[in-house]
C-alpha cells in the first residue's frame, strides 16, 4: 500500500529505441490516502506504475497540521452546517506535493468546478504533472483555491463524500491515454469521446446469444467493410442518444458522408446498421 508522500515504484520499463514516451505523474494531496491503495495495486493503473508510465505520490495534510489531534478541519466562519477544510495545512501539503520539476498543474476537485470531459482529459494530458487535491467534509477554505489551485474541476453534477473517488476518475481518464498505459493505442483512439462519436457496439463469441445474432458484416472478415459499419452505427448511436455531439460545424467529412447516409433509404443488400445498437438502451423499449 502506498503511504502519505510515498512514491510508486520507481521501476521502469524498457522503452523501444526512439520512443519518445513520457511519464504522466500525479501528485495527490488527500486526507485518506489509503482509499488509493487498491486502485493503483490492481490493474492496468497497477502495470502502467511498474513500467513507470505513470506515476503517483501521496501525501496527507494532516502531517503539515500542528497541533497534536493533526486537525485539519474547522467550523465555518458565518455559521452553518459540516466543517471546512482549514487552509494552513493544505497549503503546506500542496506546497510539499509540488516542488521539482516540471511545475504541476494544481487542481483542485469540487462539484462547482469545470466538468471534466474528453476533450478536459486531453488538455490535462498534456500537462505531464497534475496535483490534485482532494477536499472532505463542506469542502475547502475559498482562499486556498484563490492562491494555490489552477483549476477547479468537476466530475459531473452531483455530490461525493471527498475528493477521493473525483481524483481516481481523472487520473485514470488520464492516464490511460499516457502513451505506452494501454496495449494497443488504437483502442484508447477508438474509445467514446474521443472522436467526437460514442463509440460503435461490441460483440464476442458465441455468435448467436438468446435469439440474438452478431451482425453477419462482423464475421465477414472484410475489414474495410466492418470499419465502414462501425462508423456508421457509431454515429447512429451518436445521433440517437447524443444528437448535439453532431452539431457541430467541424465534423470530418467522413463524418459528414456516414450522417447524410443514415439519413438516406439503404441500399437493398447492404448490412444494417443498428439504429439501436443495444436491447437495454436505457430509456428505449427493446424491438419487437
Ligand atoms: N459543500 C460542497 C458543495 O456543495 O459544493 C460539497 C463538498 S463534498 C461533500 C466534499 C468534497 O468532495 C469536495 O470538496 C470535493 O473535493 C469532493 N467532491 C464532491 N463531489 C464532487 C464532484 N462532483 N466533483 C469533484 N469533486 C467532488
Amino acid at each position: 500500500m502506498l503511504s502519505s508522500q510515498a512514491k510508486a515504484p520507481a521501476k521502469r520499463r524498457a522503452r523501444p529505441a526512439g520512443a519518445t514516451l513520457k511519464t504522466m505523474r500525479f501528485d495527490l494531496v488527500t486526507l485518506f490516502p489509503d482509499i488509493f491503495g487498491g486502485f493503483l495495486s490492481e490493474a492496468l493503473m497497477a502495470k502502467a506504475l511498474a513500467r513507470g508510465v505513470i506515476q503517483v505520490t501521496l501525501t496527507n495534510p494532516r502531517d503539515f497540521a500542528p497541533d497534536r489531534h493533526r486537525t485539519c478541519d474547522d467550523r465555518p466562519y458565518g455559521g452553518g452546517p459540516g466543517m471546512v477544510l482549514k487552509p494552513e495545512p493544505l497549503a503546506l501539503a500542496i506546497e510539499a506535493a509540488g516542488t521539482g520539476l516540471p511545475r504541476p498543474w494544481r487542481i483542485c476537485l469540487t462539484p462547482s468546478g469545470t466538468r471534466l470531459d474528453q476533450a478536459k482529459v486531453r488538455e490535462l494530458l498534456a500537462r505531464e504533472r497534475l496535483l490534485i487535491i482532494c477536499g472532505r467534509y463542506e469542502g475547502f477554505d475559498q482562499r486556498l483555491i484563490d492562491l494555490l489551485a489552477d483549476e477547479e474541476i468537476s466530475i459531473g453534477d452531483y455530490v461525493v463524500n471527498g475528493g477521493e473517488v473525483p481524483a481516481m476518475v481523472l487520473m485514470e481518464a488520464v492516464a490511460r491515454l499516457t502513451p505506452g498505459f494501454m496495449g494497443r493505442t488504437l483502442s484508447a483512439e477508438e474509445e467514446s469521446h474521443q472522436a467526437g462519436l460514442l463509440e460503435y457496439p461490441h460483440y464476442t463469441r458465441p455468435p448467436s446469444f438468446r435469439g440474438l445474432d452478431v451482425p453477419g458484416i462482423l464475421l465477414s472478415g472484410h475489414h474495410q467493410a466492418v470499419a465502414e459499419w462501425r462508423l456508421a452505427a457509431a454515429v447512429a448511436k451518436t445521433l440517437d442518444r447524443r444528437p448535439e455531439m453532431l452539431a457541430s460545424d467541424e465534423l470530418t467529412p467522413a463524418l459528414r458522408a456516414a450522417l447524410a447516409a443514415l439519413s438516406r433509404p439503404a441500399a437493398p443488400g447492404a448490412a444494417a446498421v443498428p439504429a439501436r445498437p443495444s436491447p437495454k438502451q436505457p430509456g428505449r423499449k427493446a424491438a419487437g
